[in-house]
Formats: structure tokens, sequence, C-alpha cells
């Protein structure tokens, strides 16, 4: 059985990011850019003042504090005039500096009785302005490829005139579950049904990850109509399907994949939960079998799914790893590498990790409050409280 290491660098390698689109700044929020993205104009656009005041030009303050105000500059409304030796305008922040001034005296230092200004404290020349093109300059690459769209960045793109950014797409996901014992939420459950809580959990946490769920519903045992689930499925970027890819005789999904000429790259591997998770191409889209039980399913999608849904996105780096303390001893590992759910906290000055003494695969409360896994080597000795570890993040 191939390693969680291993299985991961098939993944990656199996795939690569979507085809750029052009896109409305104002719909790239997460997405990561496939081009740089440059200004339109130079950042001010013109010199401008920095403070709520007066503006002069220096020159005249050297023969005199008293100015004559001839007029007004707002934001959004400059000063069309010319300034004599002499003479200034009040000014608000952001205003444009008029042509012949070059210095901003801030309100605070003056004293103005009707046009007559005061100056009372010593202004240094030039003081207080923002020159044109100072932030940025047009055609300068405010961001690069690979940089993600978020509420700062595309503050900066819009400030620039960017409208329209070159990004990989959000992943369209199909997702199916498959059981003859589901049933949807909303229906009561019956003897022997369970409630499709998994279908429910990947459509939740494909929003979080920024990926576009398209829920295909539940699938039955059953080959035909598995088959015609995978109809619809490809034509997603990507297709998890959960439950039926054990060993079982009702585990069918792998064997529907085959006669559709699924390409696999791997079925079982070394970790606990999710050891029967199954990965491959359908007609060239990365497909995922993911077991079943609740925290196995969200286990593997965090561990295989997430990583691949990145990568069609454009993304380089990997689930988020944190070096924490270990708040409880936590039992040997085994013949797998064991993830434990956990909850990962910042506490006196570092991060901290509890480990939920019971968590089986079955149990659905485990992913519920916890955000983080726990890597526990295979033939690990088990670990003590107080040991450093290394946790993956699971964000939200
Ligand atoms: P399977 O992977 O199909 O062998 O299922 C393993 C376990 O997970 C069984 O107890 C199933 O009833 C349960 N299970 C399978 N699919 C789901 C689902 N969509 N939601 C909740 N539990 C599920
Ligand atoms: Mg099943």
């Amino acid at each position: 059985m191939i390693s969680y290491d291993q299985a991961l660098e098939a993944v990656l390698a199996t795939v690569s990011a979507l085809p750029p689109l052009n896109t409305a700044l104002t719909e790239a929020a997460g997405l990561i850019l496939a081009e740089p993205a440059k200004a339109c104009w130079d950042m001010p656009r013109w010199d401008n003042s920095a403070m709520d005041g007066f503006a002069c030009a220096a020159a005249s303050l050297e023969a005199t504090q008293q100015l004559r105000i001839v007029g007004a500059a707002y934001a959004g409304h400059p000063f069309g005039g010319r300034l004599q030796p002499g003479e200034a305008i009040r000014i608000t922040t952001g205003a444009p500096l008029p042509i012949d001034a070059d210095t901003v005296i801030p309100q605070e230092d003056t004293q103005a009785c009707g046009i007559q200004l005061t100056i009372e404290r010593p202004a240094k020349p030039e003081q207080h302005v923002r020159y044109q093109g100072e932030e940025y300059q047009a055609g300068e690459i405010l961001l690069e490829a690979g940089a993600q769209l978020h509420s700062g960045t595309i503050g900066l793109l819009s400030s620039a005139g960017v409208e329209q950014v070159a990004v990989y797409p959000r992943p369209k996901v199909a997702i199916f579950s498959t059981g003859d014992e589901l049933v949807d939420l909303g229906q009561q459950p019956g003897p022997g049904q369970i409630i499709n809580s998994n279908l429910l959990f990947l459509e939740a946490r494909l929003r979080e990850c920024n990926c576009i769920p398209i829920p295909l519903g539940i699938g039955e045992d059953h080959s035909d109509n598995l088959d015609e689930l995978l109809d619809r499925a490809v034509a997603a970027d990507l297709i998890i399907s959960t439950g039926g890819v054990s060993v079982g005789e009702k585990d069918l999904v792998q064997q529907t994949l085959v006669t559709r000429g699924f390409e696999r790259k791997f079925w079982k591997v070394a970790i606990k939960p999710g050891k029967p998770v199954l990965f491959g191409q359908l007609e060239g889209k990365p497909c995922f079998g993911l077991p079943g039980n609740p925290a196995a399913t969200a286990a593997t999608f965090e561990l295989f799914a997430l990583p691949a849904l990145r990568a069609l996105a454009g993304q380089q780096q990997h689930p988020e790893r944190r070096t924490a303390t270990l708040r409880n001893a936590v039992k040997a590992g085994g013949s797998r590498q064991l993830f434990l759910w956990s909850q990962c906290v910042w506490q006196d000055g570092g991060y901290q990790v509890e480990i939920p003494q019971r968590q089986a695969s079955g149990q659905t409360r485990s992913i519920a409050g916890n955000n983080a896994l726990l890597a526990l080597p295979i033939g690990s000795k088990g670990l003590a409280r107080g040991e450093q570890v290394e946790v993956i993040l699971i964000g939200r």
C-alpha cells in the first residue's frame, strides 16, 4: 500500500491548473491571478493634499506669515484658478494641489479671519503633499501572477482602474454519495436508513474552499444508477463520490468507473481513517472515490481532494501546517499513518493542540468541532503530552 506522501504526489502530478479566464474584478474574490495585474494610471493621479488646511507656494512664506485666501479646492472639486505670491486657498485632504502651490499648511497651524490667513507655526516647503505617482505609476505591476485576490488586493486593483483580471476559475465539482441506506435531510429515516450527511458536508466545505459544488444526489449501490450519475458528473472539472469504494459486495463505485475507462492512479493508502480512498482520471477529469464513513470522507477530502482543487485553481501552496504543543497524550499509531481530528488554538504565545480521545471513522462529531488534523507516522510509539507536533490546519 502506498504512503500518504506518495499518494499526494500522485494527485499533484495528475492535476494542473484550469485554463485562465478574463473575469470582472468584482467577481474575482478568492481567485488566483494567472497574469500580472498592472496599474492603468499613476497613483496618486495628481499632486494632492494630505491634510485639511491651506495650500500656497513655499516662496510666499519666505516673505510673510500673512496670506490672502482666494479660493478653495475640495476633494472632487479642484481649484481652477492661479495663485499669486502671498495668496493661499483652502484645501481638503485628497483635493488636487493648484499649479502654483507646493506646500500645505494644516488648518491647526493657522488662524483664518475672513480672507486673512495667519500662519502660526513654521511650515517646511513641500510639506503634506502627496505627489502624483508616488505610490505607483501607470503600467507598473501591482500584483504578480499567482497572487490571490482578496479584499485588500481588490481594493488596490480597483484604485488603479483594473476592471478585468485574468484568473483561474473556481473549480466546478460534481459530488454524489452512494449507499442504499441514504436519505436526504428532511426525510424521516426508516429502518436501516441514515441521512446523507456527507453530501451536505461536501457541499458546504466546497463553498468554504471557493469551489462551485454541483450536488448530484444519492447513488444507489447499483452499477446502472452509478453510471447515470457519472454521465452527469463528467461535465464538472473534478468529481467526488463518497461511499462504495471498499471491498464490500455492494462497493461498486470502482467497478463502474472502470467500465467507463477510468484511469486509476491509486486505490488504498496506508492511512487511518480513509484507507480505501480511490483516485484517478475519468475522461481526463480528476476523480476521487472517498470512503463513506463521515470522518474518513472529511479527512480524505482535506488530505487529497483539497490539494487537487487548489492545483486546479492555480494555487501553489499545500494545506497550511503548524507546529503545536500537544495538550494530551496520544496512543501508539500502527501500520498506517494516523490522522487525528484535533483542535488547534493559539494560547500562551504558541499553538496548542488537543486530541479528543474518542474518535472513530464513523463518528460525525469528530469533524464538527475540530480545525486541524494531526499526523502520527506509521509505527509511531505514541506521543506524550507537551511534545511538539505538526498539524494540518483546516481553514474555514
Ligand atoms: P461505505 O464507504 O459505503 O462502505 O460506507 C461506510 C459507512 O459510512 C457506512 O456506515 C455508511 O452507512 C456510512 N455512509 C456512507 N455514505 C454516507 C453518507 N453519504 N453520509 C453519512 N454516512 C455515510
Ligand atoms: Mg456503502
